[in-house]
């Protein structure tokens, strides 16, 4: 596998409602510390200068504007449920930049989802100001983009299949439930894996906390960082001690350098 210099940062690190939840008033959606406000699950890629956003949730806008993201080449897509999608009309400012459409890297179901969701941006007669989408179908096949090799991985959110990505020696996951034998051999060296675990107890669509530390035991990256938590994860304080030495609880606005 391909070694490449890789920056990356946590745009978002919540569940599909968000931390703090609308309403609720559990110790985490009232912590003070910033580590336990949680935006919609979403990562910035800088791969030897091509700059990647994976995933365009509710919180797209918000988290280009706090990271200062004003260079974008590329989205990859892991599913299509709103909290991966909903902000992608906000590509728009990018669009105006470099009067180029965004290419958007998605598995058919999901770029029909995109065609489907944004019809007014494939209709015919397309209003002005729109935004411009260059839609790439992708496969279980690696791809190369602007000199970049990205291995799509195949996971199991609940029975949907979605993707994770693995670009060099770092991995991606997000949403997932299981993982297949095929897949964890696409894992297998990597340093840094990203990994969802929605909590402590376990979840019927995605990895608890016990079944992420068992991915993470299997595959053994140098760093492992968790993401796609809800308040149940608990303060960020508090669950980060009861952490292995090597992994994390990813907070938004974390930072990774390899
Ligand atoms: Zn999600
Ligand atoms: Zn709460």
């Amino acid at each position: 596998m391909e070694r490449y210099s890789i920056h990356g940062i946590f745009l978002g690190t919540g569940t599909s409602q968000g931390v703090p939840v609308i309403g609720c008033h559990c110790a985490v959606c009232e912590s003070s510390d910033p580590r336990d406000s949680r935006l919609r699950t979403a990562f910035y890629l800088d791969v030897n200068g091509v700059h990647f956003v994976i995933d365009t949730g509710c919180d797209f806008r918000q988290q280009m504007l706090a990271h200062k993201i004003e260079s974008l080449d590329a989205l990859l897509i892991t599913h299509e449920h709103k909290d991966h999608l909903a902000g992608l009309d906000d590509i728009r400012p990018f669009n105006f930049m470099r009067m180029q459409p965004m290419p958007i890297f998605a598995e058919k179901r999901v770029a029909d989802a995109i065609r489907r969701e944004f019809s007014y941006v494939f209709s015919d007669h397309p209003y002005p100001g729109v935004p411009m989408m260059d839609i790439h179908e992708i496969t279980e096949q690696a791809f190369d983009y602007k000199g970049i090799k990205i291995q799509p991985l195949r996971v199991k959110h609940l029975e949907l299949p979605i993707f994770g990505y693995r670009v060099g020696q770092f991995a991606y996951i997000t949403d997932a439930s299981s993982i297949s034998d095929e897949t964890m051999k696409l894992l297998e060296n990597v340093e840094v894996l990203v990994i969802n675990a929605l909590r402590f107890k376990p979840h019927y669509s995605h990895f608890c906390v016990a079944q992420a530390l068992e991915i993470i035991e299997k595959i053994k990256p140098k760093q492992a960082y968790l993401t796609h938590c809800s308040h149940d994860i608990g303060l960020y304080v508090e669950t980060s001690r009861g952490l292995p030495e090597n992994v994390h609880l990813a907070y938004d606005g974390l930072t990774i350098e390899l």
